[in-house]
């Protein structure tokens, strides 16, 4: 069957855009607020490079070995999310029944994210497992195609973006809120902008705004006002959910 054909069950909100623009946080807080599922679709292709990293079968990327191996095991790999109130982040994600959350988000593991989901093969099998968890209905997955690949039959769509500077910032505060190695803003800010040119440049499901997403700026805006902004339209769109 056609992934793309498998019924919505209930609303499903597409909430896209870069690497810092509050996205992530966004969708948490207003999945919250709405009683939706939050499903973290990054998680997936992180995961899918971590265990890949782990296993010495991801260097640079740069070899079709490499890029081959993705794709296989992006194919027989089980990924599954799972909440768990006792811990921080509540929402976890298993690789083959282990636990990786608290190792995915390194500035290594990001870069190699990015690469893994340049594979064509990696997206196509991570495609179903999407539309699945989406398909549940009252969920709002977060995600670079969520509008224009995984759900164009969302019910409402977000694109969210800021400028460079402010995303490096706000990734530069998080990282120094979690304790650990932080690196310099310059270093982010070059790290940002090379993650967004390759998301946005290659060749398939490059991240893009969808034609009937609604635009939002970030870049003056607190994370109450995104919030807000974005419960404002899901209710004006869908009416009391
Ligand atoms: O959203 P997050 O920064 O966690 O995503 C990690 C990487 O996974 C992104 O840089 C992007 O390359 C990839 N990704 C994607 N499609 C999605 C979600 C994430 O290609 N729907």
């Amino acid at each position: 069957m056609d992934v793309l054909k498998i019924p919505k069950q209930g609303p499903v909100i597409a909430l896209d855009g870069p690497a810092g623009t509050g996205k992530s946080t966004a969708t948490k807080r207003l999945a919250e607020r709405l009683q939706f599922v939050h499903v973290d679709t990054g998680a997936l292709y992180r995961a899918l490079a971590y265990v890949l990293r782990s296993q010495g079968r991801w260097k640079t990327g740069a070899t079709e070995d490499e890029r081959a191996a993705a794709e296989v095991l992006a194919r027989e790999i089980h990924l599954e999310f799972r909440f768990d109130a006792n811990v921080r982040p509540k929402n976890r994600i298993l690789a083959n029944g282990q636990d990786v959350t608290d190792f995915i988000r390194t500035p290594e593991n990001s870069l190699a994210a990015s690469g893994v989901s340049s594979v064509p093969g990696v997206r196509a099998a991570l495609l179903g497992l999407q539309r699945r968890l989406g398909c549940q209905g009252r969920t709002i997955l977060e995600g670079r195609d969520i509008g224009t690949v995984v759900f164009p039959d969302a019910d409402v769509k977000f694109f969210l973006t800021a400028s460079a500077e402010v995303r490096a910032r706000r990734r530069l505060s998080e990282l120094q809120a979690a304790g650990g190695v932080v690196p310099s803003f310059e270093e982010l800010q070059a790290q940002i902008e090379m993650r967004d040119a390759a998301d946005a440049g290659r060749s398939i499901a490059p991240l893009k705004q969808a034609e009937d997403a609604i635009l939002v700026d970030t870049t003056a805006l607190t994370l109450d006002q995104v919030v807000e902004f974005l419960a404002g339209k899901v209710h004006e769109r869908l009416g009391p959910v």
